[in-house]
């Protein structure tokens, strides 16, 4: 016997919708690539949304399928593009400009973009860039007439705001199924070439209820939220789909994400919510730090994920400001929130010090992410907190494949998804990452987690940022190095480094050596890179080895 409830298909374009019609005067603040701030609503970005479809559509000829690409910022431009193409049953592929030429090239051809929409920024990228994308039709430059480039070489060149002009803000979107394609985004591959992900109108739907769950983002109309994670990467976190799901106001930070940028923002614009990875939140807690006259008085939730969360950071801005971090894990694959470390009601009622661990872990599992930790065959280990294994997922948001199939040895026949992570799973039900399976420092058949050691050495003073890697040991098979990026003008050494790590780990955790450079190298979505740092450190000789 079947319900007989209406089929309402889950389409993004419907989440819009939702917004426009009864938060339409709810704001999209944005700081815009030109330089000045941008006042819309969502009433606005819904028919300039039907507006870019029904010309995207009878101009550049895209439909159910096709595949068009964005580099840009977040802004409210940004935003309308999404809609607008997914509403067409078209998949917007985002791009990150800091991919490498090669990587680009790689990933456009591969997904066959047919169109990119850029940002001013990334012109020039693209005139250098083009000769390598033979099936791309153009280039729509992101702006208005006043600011396009008259000279530019792109192929094609279509500016923004003049192909809008000429579209019908009472555009009716076309039906198709909740399962269709709406978004592509590739995975930063440190091994073998990137591989991509396809997100559907349902899975991005569900998602973004999951995510304004009260026990993960609890976002509601009351808020304003700043998605300092980019739209380039994973989604923004959801936020492009559960804001306006919930009628919150929305502030875009552009192209400027550094700390001043990011705090000016927060206050003028009285930011309620923010999320990023804490790379950003050490820049605004640096911009903090010598600017003690600054306040932070409407801000009251931080969700960060992407890296393992700093104890520094959750300790400086909950003690200092009132603000709740939120350390929150996921990935590309998972749409991309996998858990969040919220209080249940039996952590609610530990002591201080006895909540305090839990809440730097990475969190528990939502409604729709089903989570487990298996030994390498395949059987379930306890949730001791103690016992690691491979954490493995399951979701209605989760990929089931990668894009023209590749990879396809991460999926089980089950269905699970191998992250690729090392976990803990504690009684409460937190996660704790540990390590990605490459990085796991593998001394003497035990294993020591590379994050927790850079944690720990990120709270001492004068360290800026803090990497550890396993470098080979002619007794222990690999032993932990550790490198150190110094605050501007400290003076930490060696020993101030290991004498702050004594007795915070086991001994035989600790670093055998520590060495000190200008910069660690990142990837193109902010992770430390361990692969360019082992290269780096090939030849590395340890002191006493
Ligand atoms: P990406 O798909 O590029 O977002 O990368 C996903 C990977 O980032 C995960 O598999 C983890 O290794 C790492 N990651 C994400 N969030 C966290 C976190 N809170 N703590 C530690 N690692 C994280």
């Amino acid at each position: 016997m079947l319900g007989l409830m209406q089929d309402f298909p889950l389409l993004v374009h419907r989440v819009l919708d939702h917004a426009a019609r009864w938060h339409g005067e709810t704001e999209i603040v944005s700081r815009s690539v030109e330089g000045p701030i941008h006042r819309t609503t969502y009433s606005e970005i819904n028919g300039r949304a039907r507006a870019l479809a029904s010309v995207a559509a009878r101009r550049l000829g895209v439909g159910q399928g096709t595949i068009v690409a964005t580099m840009a910022w977040n802004t409210w431009r940004h935003l309308e593009i999404w809609y607008g193409i997914m509403g067409l049953g078209a998949v917007v592929h985002t791009l990150n400009p800091r991919l490498f030429a090669d990587q680009l090239d790689y990933i456009i051809n591969h997904a066959g973009d047919q169109w990119i929409f850029v940002d001013l920024s990334f012109v020039g990228l693209f005139e250098k860039l083009q000769d390598r994308l033979p099936r791309v039709k153009g280039f729509v430059v992101m702006t208005d007439a006043a600011h396009m480039p008259a000279a530019t070489t792109l192929r094609n060149p279509v500016c923004y705001e003049e192909l809008l002009a000429q579209g019908d803000a009472g555009f009716a979107w076309p039906q198709f199924d909740e399962n269709t394609a709406c978004g592509l985004c590739y995975t930063s591959g440190t091994t073998g070439n990137p591989k991509g992900v396809v997100y559907s109108h349902r899975s991005n739907v569900l998602h973004a209820l999951m995510v304004s769950l009260p026990d993960v983002k609890a976002i509601s109309s009351r808020d304003a939220v700043m998605p300092v994670v980019p739209m380039f990467h994973a989604n923004a976190w959801s936020l492009a789909f559960s804001c306006p799901m919930n009628g919150a106001k929305m502030v875009m930070p552009g192209p400027k994400l550094d700390g001043a940028s990011v705090y000016e923002l927060l206050t003028s614009e009285r930011v309620t919510l923010s999320s990023a990875v804490p790379t950003v939140w050490m820049m605004l807690l640096q911009h903090l730090e010598t600017n003690p006259d600054l306040h932070l008085p409407d801000l009251k939730r931080l969700f960060i994920g992407g890296s393992a969360c700093p104890e520094v950071i959750i300790k400086f801005f909950g003690e200092r400001y009132g603000v709740d971090v939120i350390h929150g894990w996921g990935m590309t694959e998972m749409s991309p929130i996998g858990s969040a470390a919220t209080p249940t009601a039996a952590t609610a009622a530990l002591a201080e010090d006895g909540w305090w661990p839990i809440k730097l872990k990475q969190g528990r599992a939502p409604f729709m992410v089903d989570m487990k930790i298996t030994d390498d065959a395949g059987q379930s280990l306890p949730h001791d907190g103690k016992t690691f294994g491979c954490l493995k997922v399951k979701g209605p948001a989760v990929a089931r494949s990668y894009f023209r199939d590749e990879g396809t040895q991460a999926f089980d026949a089950d269905g699970w998804f191998d992250t690729g992570d090392v976990a803990t799973i504690d009684p409460y039900g937190f996660m704790h990452i540990t390590d990605r399976s490459k990085d796991v420092i593998k001394s003497g058949g035990e294993w020591i987690s590379s994050i927790e050691l850079e944690n720990i050495a990120i709270g001492c003073a004068g360290v800026l940022e803090a990497a550890a890697i396993g470098l080979p040991h002619p007794k222990w098979d690999e032993r932990p190095l550790l490198v150190i990026v110094r605050k501007a003008g400290a003076q930490t050494c060696k020993a101030d480094i290991m004498a702050y790590m004594q007795g915070r780990i086991a001994k035989w955790w600790l670093p055998d050596d520590v060495v000190f450079v200008d910069e660690i190298p990142h990837t193109a979505t902010g992770k430390i890179s361990k692969l360019a740092l082992r290269e780096r450190f090939r030849d590395y000789r340890w002191p006493c080895a």
